[in-house]
């Protein structure tokens, strides 16, 4: 029987369960994948299939027993500082294994049972990817056995970097620094701004997603990840409509864009205060909690988050942040509790970035004219962003594009000589478009409605926008 065999049997599996990992592993076989091209298969003598389901499953099953003996006493752990909370020895997920130890022997202890788990299981370490870090002490605190690798400045745990510096600060850096090159080469992309916006959502988001988890989005870097994600927007760093006014839906005349520090932060409050405040916390929450508990005591009853009054360096980098977050969004514990994060965060964006459209005297059969105009699906698929545009009073005219330095902002008709090309000018006022409008109208029957609703909407905007 092999050495997992007497694993299974030893955790008291029936003949039954293991007659079946037996059945899917005999006679097993697997094949390289290179470009593209399938190999020869080779028999599987050692290990677990590549790719398979059961697999992580199954290592969980091998690591135990080696996870097991380490927390079971030799060592003394890290307290936690909750009382009745056992200390921490030992976090393993699948093969990413972390063990706390705070003695020469207690080091010898780890050495002995790896070796100890190595003769039994034929599983290694693997050097290359095994790491130090001090913790709590300037430089080395005891004598390190020659079989630990040299210590480092941080660790590598499940894809984050954990150090005693800022460490979510430098997260999150390398993931923008990974992004911005991603941005940088999907810009270009000749894409509708809605097709933008659902390349963020599918594509963007996702880089972050992860690190958002596990570490709280430093307000330090909202300028550079908002300027990420608008740059992708609008293809370039101008903005071209307010930003507010895009995260509105697209049926209350926005692009239904994400608000990424909104996003990001509500991701992690989630996490961590919808688990503390679940009936039956996961075990991890205790730790957290204790940093929280003294400014929190309002707050589990209802209230607002109480401002902070000690110095932020002796508290965890995430703690202050949250907290004032918490209390700049006003989130309650109810809201945390009962509103899914998708609810909370449009609510928290219509308060914190509403932004009106510039239509503040737009009488109503207007602005509603002008909404079901911009999301019609009669407007054909390429003039959906020229439209979107006239709307919000930026459609791309000579007397608009206030950015780009123009000797002659004139409309260049020979005609309208001295008049500056403005949006009305070109919807409403220049004698040659007014007549291709109307041939057009004539031939396509909506082309013509289209534009004067157009026009009138975007006349409204224009003419209370300030700077025009
Ligand atoms: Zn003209």
């Amino acid at each position: 029987m092999s050495t997992f065999g007497i694993f299974l049997t030893g955790m008291a599996w029936r003949g039954g369960f293991i007659g079946w990992l037996k059945t899917l592993y005999r006679e097993a076989e697997s094949f390289m994948l290179v470009n593209g091209w399938i190999g020869q298969p080779f028999g599987v003598g050692s290990g677990v299939r590549q790719g398979c389901p059961l697999s992580p499953l199954l290592y969980v099953f091998a690591v135990d027993p080696f996870v097991r003996r380490l927390d079971c006493g030799a060592l003394c752990g890290v307290p936690v500082g909750v009382a009745g909370e056992p200390p921490l020895r030992v976090i393993a997920y699948a093969d990413d294994v972390s063990v706390f130890v705070s003695g020469a022997v207690e080091a010898q202890v780890v050495v002995s049972e790896i070796e100890q788990y190595s003769e039994a299981s034929g599983s290694k370490i693997n050097q290359d990817k095994s790491e130090v870090l001090w913790l709590g002490v300037e430089g080395e605190g005891f004598v390190l056995p020659d079989a630990f690798p040299v210590p480092q400045q941080s660790v590598k745990v499940l894809g984050i970097e954990f150090g005693p510096a800022d460490y979510g600060k430098s997260n999150w850096e390398a993931r923008l620094t990974n992004a911005e090159v991603e941005v940088k080469c999907w810009k270009g992309w000749r894409l509708s701004l809605r097709e933008r916006v659902d390349l963020i959502k599918t594509y963007l988001i996702p880089i972050f997603l992860y690190v958002s988890t596990v570490c709280i989005l430093p307000e330090s870097l909202y300028t550079r990840i908002y300027s990420c994600f608008f740059q992708l927007l609008w293809g370039s760093r101008l903005n071209l409509v307010k930003r507010d006014v895009t995260y509105l839906s697209r049926r209350n005349g926005g692009l239904g864009m994400v608000n990424p520090v909104v996003f990001f932060s509500l991701v992690f409050l989630k996490q961590f205060f919808g688990n503390m405040l679940a009936e039956r916390p996961p075990a991890w929450v205790s730790l957290f909690r204790n940093w929280f508990r003294p400014f929190l005591s309002c707050w589990e009853s209802g209230g607002l988050v109480k401002s902070l009054r000690v110095k932020h360096g002796e508290l965890p980098t995430y703690v202050a942040p949250s907290l004032k977050i918490l209390r700049r969004w006003r989130v309650t514990a109810e809201d945390i509790k009962s509103l899914p994060r998708k609810l909370l965060g449009e609510r928290i964006v219509s308060v914190v970035c509403h932004a009106p459209l510039a239509l503040r005297d737009c009488p109503g059969h207007i602005m509603r004219e002008g909404l079901r105009l911009i999301n019609s699906e009669r407007i054909p698929f390429k003039f959906r962003d020229q439209a979107w545009l006239g709307f919000h009073g930026r459609l791309f005219v000579r007397g608009n594009l206030k950015y780009l330095s123009l000797d002659d902002r004139g409309c260049p008709r020979e005609e309208c000589r001295g008049e500056v090309e403005t949006m009305d000018h070109f919807l409403l006022q220049c004698p040659f478009n007014v007549e291709v409008y109307k041939r057009g109208g004539e031939c396509s029957g909506c082309s013509f409605l289209a534009l004067h609703v157009l026009c009138r909407v975007g006349i409204w905007s224009i003419a209370r926008s300030p700077g025009f």
